[in-house]
């Protein structure tokens, strides 16, 4: 069983959300049910499956941690999300017909689902990994996006970790990129539960093997690397569901001794002083300077280039 998962729970996960999700959709139910239903399931699934199959040695039963992130998928998800709609979906969908017809690049609503789903991915996903490069780069981004990579434990929910202000900015990077563009509400739904379960994927502690795949999608293996504390790693895969962007601009990484990543430890540097509550994870940006280690012990001083070629 564990090598089934191992090895096929990754691409089947993908796949059976679109097909759940349009068999739903034949049902009659609305985007706004689907969404929920599916995205939960496959929450509770990658936990299930953590508990079940979890590392031990690097997933922490760190409740404060659990509590924190799932509220920061029912809180710092969905408000900034409806604060969203509510200041700008009426100005670019709705009131806006005049500007978005100079600009809608008319949407092959005729093309198979798949074709526009891939291609949904393709224009969010570059939208996406700049956001993400963005936050990456410069400090204030670096403050907000912080948040996501200050576990030192690595586990399914830390893929729900979000400040508000990074889904605000998120959100509208994407999506109202998309809207922008002319997707379809229906498309959006498919692109919506995709994101929802590759993160959960990526960031689950049980081993997710993806060969070729880690070729085009941001894979679990990959993404590990990403919240690695070492800043030459985390500056890289910054693709959120396909990493092909990184290919593109030189920013793939994938190490194949994943035992150092842990050996090393993840998340913020050593001695960056964090607060797992929720209010903790909140003022987060807003005391950044304060809980930062009196000497960054980085890690950019390991010449790392020598590391890899030692490996
Ligand atoms: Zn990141």
């Amino acid at each position: 069983m564990k090598t089934f998962i191992t090895y096929w729970f990754y691409p089947l996960s993908l796949i059976l959300t679109v097909v759940f999700a349009w068999l739903l959709k034949q049902a009659g139910l609305s985007n706004g049910l689907i969404v929920p239903i599916l995205s939960l399931s496959i929450i509770v699934i990658c936990f299930a499956l953590e508990l079940k199959y979890r590392d031990t040695q690097h997933w922490g039963h760190n409740r404060e941690e659990i509590t924190s992130d799932l509220l920061h998928a029912s809180v710092s998800s969905t408000i900034p999300t409806w604060l969203f709609r509510v200041l700008f979906y009426s100005l670019i969908v709705e009131a806006s017909s005049r500007f978005q017809s100079s600009f809608d690049i008319g949407w092959p609503n005729d093309w198979p689902l798949l074709v526009q789903i891939g291609l949904c991915l393709l224009f969010s996903e570059f939208a996406a990994y700049w956001i993400h490069r963005t936050l990456h780069t410069f400090d204030i981004g670096w403050r907000i996006h912080a948040v996501h990579h200050s576990s030192r434990n690595y586990y399914s929910l830390i893929g729900l970790r979000r400040h508000p202000l990074q889904t605000f900015i998120t959100f509208g990077g994407r999506i109202g990129f998309l809207w922008f563009v002319g997707v379809p509400a229906d498309i959006l739904m498919y692109y919506t539960l995709i994101a929802a379960t590759n993160s959960l994927c990526q960031h689950s502690s049980f081993e997710q093997k993806a060969g070729p795949l880690n070729w085009i999608m941001a894979t679990p293996e990959l993404h590990r690397w990403h919240h690695s504390k070492l800043v030459e790693e985390s500056n890289r895969n910054y693709g959120d569901i396909l990493i092909i962007y990184d290919v593109l601009f030189g920013t793939r990484i994938f190490p194949k001794d994943v035992e150092r990543l842990y050996d090393k430890g993840m998340g913020l540097p050593d001695g960056t002083q964090v607060d797992h509550s929720y209010w903790g994870h909140l003022k987060m940006p807003f005391v950044w300077k304060a809980i930062q280690p009196e000497k960054v012990l980085s890690d950019k001083e390991e010449n790392y280039e020598k590391h890899i070629a030692g490996n």
